[in-house]
């Protein structure tokens, strides 16, 4: 099964906005595929429609085979979100973080001690593990993101505009960690208005404008026809 199939989706929003007016697109096991389209789009409807934070109006999405409106919660078990804004206790240690995350998961206590050191050496913060996170610099506060949406092992990380208002140091750093968990086999789909990131990043991607695909496939494709 593609690790994302979404069909005909919709999204009106209370007050009438149509947010999503029929998307359809696949995303294959192993992609790194970046929905890019400007402000106001309906980029985040999508994520949060897939991650089943916002209700979709009609349609249907599967993650890995797994309908996310039948089977919520064998689903959501298979995806790993990283939201746009930061949004962990600045006054909790990353350690503490990425293991009281994992127990809210319900994963045992001596393997969320594992996926955390693991998780945090993947993140190159190892050595922060027991300051304050609040001390972290953004790079470091943005991969602490990313280490702790790995912690339940997703088979799909989803980023919404991951590297939105950061600087080009730590969106290059940023990179870098998504590359690595790309190249050890999570399926990453990460939403984006700069197409610099999609195509330095991304294999196959989809235009969105105006709650519709105006274009898909891959990256390599688009930038011949531009
Ligand atoms: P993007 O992520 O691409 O910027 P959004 O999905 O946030 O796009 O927004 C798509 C459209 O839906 C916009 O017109 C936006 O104003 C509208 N919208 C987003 N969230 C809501 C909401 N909670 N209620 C009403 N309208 C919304
Ligand atoms: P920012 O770009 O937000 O200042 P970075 O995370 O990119 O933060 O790192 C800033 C500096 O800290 C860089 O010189 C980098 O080499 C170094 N650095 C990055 N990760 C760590 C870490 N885990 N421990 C110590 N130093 C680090």
């Amino acid at each position: 099964a593609p690790a994302l199939s979404v069909r005909d989706l919709r999204k009106t929003y209370a007050g009438g906005v149509e947010a999503l007016k029929g998307i359809s697109l696949d995303v294959a096991p192993g992609d790194f595929f970046a929905l890019l389209g400007p402000n106001g789009a309906g980029k985040s409807t999508l994520i949060g429609i897939i991650s089943s934070l916002v209700n979709k109006t009609s349609g249907d999405v599967d993650i890995f085979g797994v309908d996310i409106a039948a089977r919520r919660d064998a689903a959501m078990r298979l995806l790993g979100l990283v939201p746009q804004e930061i949004n962990f206790n600045l006054f909790e240690k990353p350690y503490d973080i990425l293991v009281n995350y994992a127990g809210f998961y319900g994963i045992p206590r001596a393997e969320a001690a594992q996926r955390a050191e693991a998780e945090l050496r993947n993140a190159r913060l190892w050595d922060k593990a027991q300051v304050m996170s609040r001390t972290l610099s953004g790079g470091m506060k943005r991969r602490l993101m990313i280490a702790r949406a790995m912690m339940t092992r997703p088979k799909l990380l989803i980023l919404d505009e991951p590297t939105a208002g950061v600087d080009i140091e730590i969106r290059r750093d940023m990179w870098r960690t998504l590359r690595e968990i790309n190249a050890a086999g999570t399926t990453i789909i990460l939403t984006t208005h700069y197409l610099e990131e999609a195509e330095s990043l991304c294999r196959n991607l989809a235009i969105i404008d105006h709650g519709r695909i105006v274009q898909q496939g891959p990256m390599r494709a688009l930038l011949a026809q531009l």
